[in-house]
């Protein structure tokens, strides 16, 4: 891993925007964001001069922009390269991200992180949120996986996203290779992610792994798979529609995957407007609610119109419980294992505190398997 890879300068980005940009206002009909502080290449312009008249942490670095941009420009590489330089200059104050912070630390504590002592080479990696909220859900995931792949381990840490969004650039770098090195010193090559962030973390830093979603793997191996053991078929016909995590709006495969697995168990799935590469933020990007909520609000509402009524079905823990205080939702994961209870929404998310203890005792289900 380089030192400072894929570190963006924001005059360079700036001066790129500023010049291409054509104005055209596709990406700002879109964003809330945009709308409040204007065409990209007027912001780029702005930040050229010297002007401090955006608020980089008000963006929730969804890059839904660059996924409409006739130029191919990328807006939400600016403002994270933003985030980065105020954060550098000491500008920044982290108190209020204080709950996000404290939740990034404790997940890659020596309490809380688990690692095999044994040499690995897949490891499944679900992050932090879906073992706190879904705990069941995690481990039925992690026993498909080793039907699929007895080799198989789990490995529970934080990949660092909330700093790495935040423009903790230094921190992130230092905590993320500590991670990675770990990994490969323990002859791992392969991480299956559940977590849309924990792919983009990987796939963009984990230099010597590959990442891959738990969605794909079993909708590889869908056919090898025994109903008993791995998924649960509806017994009656459902219709849903599915949210993707803007952290995966770039990756086809993944999109694919889960509406093949919804579809191998009986969900009828009914597209919103704007789903795969052009995907929506559910509100928690780039923690913006800890900034401005009321733009945090507009995505959720956006997406909460577009599901009509119908039970959204996400990949990702974080979104689901965003979205779910405006429209029903549910984890992939919920409607695999447990569809009948999900569809009416029984499998309830656990919250904190509950979800600290949630992930302690699936530590202690790792200690007991290893
Ligand atoms: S990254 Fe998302 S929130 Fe930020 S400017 Fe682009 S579309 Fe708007
Ligand atoms: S879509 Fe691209 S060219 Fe059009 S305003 Fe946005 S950044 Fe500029």
């Amino acid at each position: 891993m380089p030192k400072n890879p894929q570190v963006m300068h924001p005059p360079e980005v700036a001066r790129h925007i500023n010049e291409a940009c054509t104005r055209c206002g596709t990406c700002v009909r879109r964003c809330a964001f945009l709308t409040k502080y204007g065409m990209p290449g007027d912001i780029a312009r702005r930040v050229l001069t010297g002007e401090r008249t955006v608020d980089p942490y008000e963006c929730s670095l969804c890059n839904l922009c660059a996924a409409v941009c006739p130029e191919e420009l990328a807006p939400g590489d600016l403002f994270l390269a933003l985030r980065r330089l105020a954060a550098n200059q000491g500008l920044v104050d982290f108190k209020p991200y204080a709950p996000l912070l404290g939740y990034e630390k404790r997940g890659h504590s020596s309490l809380f992180a688990w690692y095999p002592s044994t040499p690995a080479k897949t490891v499944f990696f679900p992050g932090c949120t879906l073992p706190g909220t879904r705990p069941r859900v995690t481990w039925r995931f992690f026993e498909t996986l080793r039907e699929l792949e007895p080799e198989t381990t789990m490995v529970l840490d934080c990949c660092h996203k909330p700093s790495h969004d935040l423009g903790r650039q230094s921190f992130f770098f230092e905590q993320f290779r500590s991670i990675r090195d770990r990994l490969l010193a323990l002859g791992v090559e392969r991480v299956i992610v559940a977590c849309p962030n924990c792919h983009k973390v990987f796939r963009k830093y984990g230099e010597g792994l590959t990442v891959t979603t738990v969605y794909e793997v079993m909708a590889q191996k869908q056919a090898r798979m025994t109903k008993e053991s791995a998924t649960v078929s509806l017994s009656t016909t459902a219709q849903v529609t599915v949210h993707d995590p803007c952290p995966l709006r770039d990756q086809p495969g993944v999109h694919q995957a889960v509406r093949s697995l919804l579809a191998a168990r009986g969900f009828d799935i009914r597209e919103m407007e704007d789903s795969g590469t052009r995907t929506l933020c559910c509100g928690e990007g780039g923690a913006v609610g800890f900034r401005n909520p009321t733009l945090a609000a507009t995505w959720v509402e956006k997406r909460r119109t577009q599901a009509q009524g119908d039970r959204i079905i996400t990949y990702c823990a974080g979104c689901a419980g965003f979205l779910n205080r405006a429209a029903p939702t549910s984890h992939l994961g919920d409607v695999l294992f447990e569809p009948e209870r999900a569809l009416t929404g029984k499998n309830m998310m656990a919250k904190a505190p509950i979800t600290y203890l949630n992930r302690l005792l699936l530590k202690r289900q790792l200690k007991r398997l290893s």
